[in-house]
């Protein structure tokens, strides 16, 4: 007997409607979902950013102000709804959004929650020592200087990452170590005492309090591996950790990216590939 295995995303379909760093459609990109054959999927756009000064690069170049991606935020939230209605019948659709985590940040993602009711949240970070150090291996290198070394870089990141799970529980925690994504070797610097002991902490915390590990497939374009990379996807698993794909697709042609590579990997190691649906909020009407 073959078991079924579901075709999945717990973070994704950032879209060009929304985003300025993805391309096509929000409405696009769910179609795409729906051809491709995915049960369920969660869209998780990112969150707009606290002022000017926390704006992507991208962003503050195009001149594109934090009210109005505030505003656009909000538009994202009415049209996902929307589409969740629309397509009820061919696929099951969370809206969600993807958090940011800096110093200042956690009483507006509270308002945030409260003025749209997110079905469910990732937490991700972005940002350590105030710079965004996923844009680019130069912002990295900057972060590095600021931090006085990779070792401390890594250390303040995963500080961070307790920090903002103590802070949301959120339901998915977004690519667990994206702070590997400009440095190639990765596997010496996560082994390091310092940095493996936080890596232990924050999944231990991961477990304590149930929440589900985005085994995020762009992590194969960005840095040939899966985020978490090999060695924290094997602890989390011995910790009885949730993972689920999330394909962090960031247009049409990067929807369902990686899936069976991705699932081959996970079916390999032990996982049964039966997915975990995320806790879902419940707001009061
Ligand atoms: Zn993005
Ligand atoms: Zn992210």
């Amino acid at each position: 007997m073959s078991v079924v295995i579901q075709k999945v995303s717990v973070h994704g379909g950032h879209s060009g409607q929304f985003c300025h760093h993805a391309k096509d459609s929000l409405d696009a990109v769910i179609q795409a979902y729906i051809a491709a054959g995915f049960a369920w999927i969660g869209i998780t756009e990112h969150m707009p950013p606290l002022d000017d000064a926390m704006r992507y690069p991208d962003e503050a170049e195009n001149g594109i102000t934090s009210l109005t991606l505030q505003t656009q935020f909000l538009s994202y939230f009415s049209e996902c709804r929307n589409l969740q209605q629309r397509y009820a019948g061919q696929i099951k659709i969370f809206t969600a959004f993807e958090t940011e985590t800096y110093p200042g940040i956690s009483p507006f993602i509270q308002q945030l929650l409260r003025q749209t009711k997110p079905d469910y949240i990732v937490g991700s970070v972005h940002h350590v020592a105030g710079i965004g150090i996923d844009v680019n291996a130069e912002l990295y290198r900057q972060a590095v200087l600021r931090c006085g070394g990779l070792e401390q870089l890594y250390c303040d990141y995963f500080d961070a990452q307790l920090g903002m799970l103590n802070d949301l529980e959120p339901a998915v925690v977004g690519h667990f170590d994206l702070i590997r994504i400009f440095d190639s070797n990765f596997l010496q610097t996560l082994q390091r005492p310092a940095v493996w002991s936080r890596v232990e902490r924050n999944l231990e915390r991961i477990a304590g309090l149930d929440l589900i590990l985005d085994f995020n497939l762009r992590g194969f374009d960005k840095t040939q591996e899966q985020y978490p990379s090999m060695p924290v996807l094997k602890k989390a698993l011995e910790l009885g950790i949730a993972i689920v794909p999330g394909d962090d697709s960031h247009g049409v042609s990067s929807v369902g990216r990686n899936y069976e590579r991705g699932v081959a990997l996970l079916a390999e190691l032990g996982h049964s590939c039966q997915w975990q649906l995320p806790r879902l909020y419940r707001w009061p009407d």
